[in-house]
């Protein structure tokens, strides 16, 4: 594989992107919006900018890697010669499945097709496409140049060279591929989203405060960050998305999201990208103060 294109140019497509580019890929980054397309190549220079500073990059690897990115607003135009694809738009199933249908229609036959969704169903978005054999989630952790994990998700009709080429690629970028089957969460957001839920819900049951709650899971399992405020850098209508996923699929009563999430996310406090959720983010600044909404 040489020529890859990224669908979505925002948080996670600016990193797989950036990791593509410096493993030495030629890179079609693709979205929608031509604003974010010049965001995101500012993001990836300054995160570049800082591996020169830790001494993890040199100059020329930096510049070789912005060389191999050419931004493109139009979807066709982008993955028409790309040998994989990973889609990394927005969290909507609709849109995805949209996307993937122009995908499908615009990409040479044995282009692979990959998926960076954290919830949506590999095998549904694989229906909507001729080549559902070709198709593979590849969820690559939030932020992408210096998380290991990518977590591989078999669809039901993922042919095993589908997994296998993937499962090499991602070594191949220098991360630690982890293959998983298609279910609900698959195991990522399955095991983490019900443990944010119930930080939420210890909150808004007053077992304690949001302080309390992320000190006893730092500080007594080594968690390196509070479930309360992972959930603030998440996102918390993210959050929320997957709970729902999770509550849908299953049917199952345990994965309800808490009331107290639902009613900030309907209050717009998103968390960390909206200036408030458990805590407060003032732009700029490092400091952490508890949301006034939480303070005891
Ligand atoms: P984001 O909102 O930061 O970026 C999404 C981008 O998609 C935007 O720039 C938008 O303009 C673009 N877009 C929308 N419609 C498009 C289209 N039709 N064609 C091309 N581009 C289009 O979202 P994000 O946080 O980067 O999430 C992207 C995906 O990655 C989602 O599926 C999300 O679930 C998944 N994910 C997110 C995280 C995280 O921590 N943010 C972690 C793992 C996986």
């Amino acid at each position: 594989m040489k020529q890859i294109a990224v669908i979505g140019a925002g948080t996670m497509g600016n990193g797989i992107a950036h990791v593509f580019a410096q493993s030495g890929f030629r890179v079609n980054l693709i979205d929608v919006n031509a604003d974010q397309l010049q965001k995101a190549i500012a993001t990836i220079t300054k995160n570049l900018d800082r591996q020169v500073a830790k001494g993890t990059a040199t100059e020329e690897q930096k510049q070789a890697a912005l060389q191999n990115i050419t931004t493109v607003t139009d979807l066709s135009n982008g993955v028409q010669n790309a040998d994989l694809v990973v889609e990394a738009a927005t969290e909507n199933t609709d849109l995805k499945l949209k996307i993937f249908q122009q995908m499908d229609a615009a990409a040479p036959a044995g282009c692979i097709l990959a998926t960076n969704t954290s919830s949506i169903s590999i095998t549904k978005i694989a229906a909507v496409t001729k080549r559902p054999e070709l198709v593979i989630g590849m969820h690559f952790m939030n932020p992408v140049p210096v998380m290991k994990l990518v977590e591989i998700i078999n669809g039901y009709a993922t042919k095993q060279e589908v997994t296998d080429a993937v499962v090499t690629l991602s070594k191949t970028l220098g991360k630690i591929p982890c293959v998983v089957n298609d279910y609900p969460g698959f195991i990522a957001n399955r095991i983490l989203m019900p443990m944010i839920n119930e930080a939420i819900y210890s909150l808004f049951e007053g077992v304690a405060g949001v302080e309390e709650i992320d000190t006893v899971m730092k500080l007594g399992m080594a968690h390196p960050m509070g479930p309360l405020q992972l959930a603030d850098f998440i996102g918390l209508d993210v959050c929320l998305a997957i709970l729902r996923v999770l509550h849908d699929g299953f049917g199952n009563p345990k994965y309800a999201p808490c009331p107290l999430l639902v009613n900030m996310v309907t209050a717009g406090k998103l968390g960390a990208k909206s200036g408030e959720g458990f805590y407060t983010y003032t732009p700029g600044s490092k400091e952490l103060l508890v949301s006034s909404s939480f303070k005891k």
